[in-house]
Formats: structure tokens, sequence, C-alpha cells
């Protein structure tokens, strides 16, 4: 389905964005891979990507810090002569209490999981624009949708991202390029796994016993989202049959949000 296109992952070295990044090479897209690791994660996962028979570029920006995804988005359009599918993914998370959240942190979360997608999309729809195809994918979170406590950097990222989405998609309505949000709920990659750590240390529980304490408070299915079903919603957002999806949030949460 993407042959011969390019598609960028924030993020794609670890949990959804790196099944995302895996989704979309299956189905031939080049890969720029970005996000942190030791060399060896990072040389372990360009090579998985390139066995699925595409080219890749990693490229390793700092999403807090615009010079260097502007050097990232010029690697991109160099290599590749532009990119057709964006994918916002890189994110992290920081749990506190809003009189005690460190104002670094505040800053760290609205930079790398709200500005910096910003910062791709604005680099990356010109060209996408001149091909009259493209294909941009948030990665958000049912808390771009509602609210729990602790969490106030994350929430207002989140939010806010899912109001650019909806901004994006309305400039480029009348255009093949679509603007989209993926709001999942809980997933077990290492950034949920420090939360099911922490509650684990907070109230004496086994790592399963914390897991289904995290679930039960807001997942009603009771089971934890996978990375790849999130990365067949994403194809799905890359189809023909996706191409009117515009200024969504779509959730896939186990029905959290449905409460
Ligand atoms: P993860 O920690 O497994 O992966 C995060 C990725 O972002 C990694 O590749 C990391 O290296 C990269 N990253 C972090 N800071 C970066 C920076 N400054 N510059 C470049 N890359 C950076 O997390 P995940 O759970 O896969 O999360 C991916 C996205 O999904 C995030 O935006 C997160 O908010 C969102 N999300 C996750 C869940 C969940 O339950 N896991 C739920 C909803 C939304």
């Amino acid at each position: 389905m993407l042959k011969g296109k390019t598609a960028l992952v924030t993020g794609s070295t670890s949990g959804i964005g790196l099944a995302m990044a895996r989704a979309l090479a299956r189905e031939g897209a080049n890969i720029v891979l970005n996000g942190f690791g030791d060399a060896a994660t990072l040389a372990a996962v360009e090579r998985e990507i390139q066995s699925l028979g595409v080219q890749t570029l990693y490229h390793g920006a700092d999403m807090s810090k615009p010079a260097e995804i502007e050097d990232m988005m010029r690697a991109a359009a160099a290599r590749f002569g532009g990119v057709d599918v964006l994918v916002n993914n890189a994110g992290i998370q920081y749990v506190s209490p809003i009189e005690n959240f460190p104002p670094e942190r505040w800053d760290a979360i609205i930079a790398i999981n709200l500005s910096s997608a910003f910062h791709t999309i604005r680099l990356a729809l010109p060209a996408m624009k001149q091909a009259n195809w493209g294909r941009i994918i948030n990665i958000a979170s049912v808390h771009g949708l509602v609210a729990s406590v602790d969490k106030s950097a994350y929430v207002a990222a989140k939010h806010g991202i899912v109001g650019l989405t909806k901004e994006v998609a309305l400039e480029t309505a009348t255009t093949g390029v679509t603007c989209n949000a993926i709001c999942p709920g809980w997933v077990l990659t290492p950034l949920v796994q420090k939360q099911v750590d922490a509650r684990a240390a907070r109230d004496g529980l086994t790592n399963d016993a914390a897991k289904r304490s995290l679930l039960a408070e807001k997942q009603p299915s009771q089971d934890f989202v996978t990375a790849d079903q999130l990365a067949a919603l994403a194809l799905f957002l890359c189809s023909d049959a996706g191409a009117q999806v515009r200024g969504a949030a779509w959730n896939m949460d186990g029905g959290w949000y449905a409460q």
C-alpha cells in the first residue's frame, strides 16, 4: 500500500512508535526512525526494519529542540525527497500533584508531546501539499479527551494535540492530506510499566496485581490495548478508505472514554 512512500515516526525506538514503524515498513514505506536508545538498540531497530525490505534513516533529534527537529526534516527530505506519512508519537510522562509539579517537567512535556508536532507538521506539509497526498497521524491519548489526577502537563499537551489535529485537518481539508489523532488507553509499554512499578511500590503489590489495579481504575475491558492494534488503525488511516477521516480523535481504549 505504501511502496515508494516515506514514513517518519518520532519516538520509534520503543513501544507504540516501534510498532508503527514495523507496520508501515511491512506496507513498503521507507522509514525515518527517531528516538533515544543505546547504540546496540538503535542498530538492532534499524536492522529489523531494513529486514522488511525497505530503506531506513535514523535521526536522533531531541524532539524538545526545534533546531534538531528542523535538521531531521532536512535530512529526511535530502534522503527520500520528503515525508508522506508523519506519525507524531514521541512522548514522555510525569506524574505529580500540580503544586509540586516541577516547572521544567511541564516545559519538557509540552515541548515533546505537543510543540514537536507543530514543528514536524509545519515542515512536512509543503511537500505533502505539493504531492497532494499525505497522512499526519498524531498519537494523542485518551488523556486528550478526559483528564486524570496528577497528570497536568500530559493532559494539557494531549488536549492540545487533539486541538492541533482538528485545526490542521481544516487547513488541509480540500487537499489529499489528512490529519487525525489516535487516542490510546493503557498500552503496556515502558512508559506505562513505570506507572505499574510506582503503583506496586506504593501499594505493596506484585507486578501482576499492580497491572490489574491500574486497569481496573480506568479501562473497562480490564485488558491492555496493544501497540499492534494501534498500528493497524494507523494503516487504515493511511489507506484510501481512510481518505475522508479528517480531524478525528479516534480512541482505542478498552472503553475508557465511554464511561
Ligand atoms: P515509550 O516510552 O515506550 O516510547 C517513547 C518513545 O519516544 C521512545 O522511542 C523514546 O526514545 C522517544 N522519546 C522520548 N523523549 C524523546 C525526545 N525528547 N526526543 C525524541 N524521542 C523521544 O512510550 P509509548 O508508551 O510507546 O508512548 C508513545 C506515545 O504514545 C506517547 O506520545 C504517549 O504519550 C502515547 N500514549 C501511550 C499510552 C500508553 O499506555 N503507553 C497511552 C496513550 C498514549
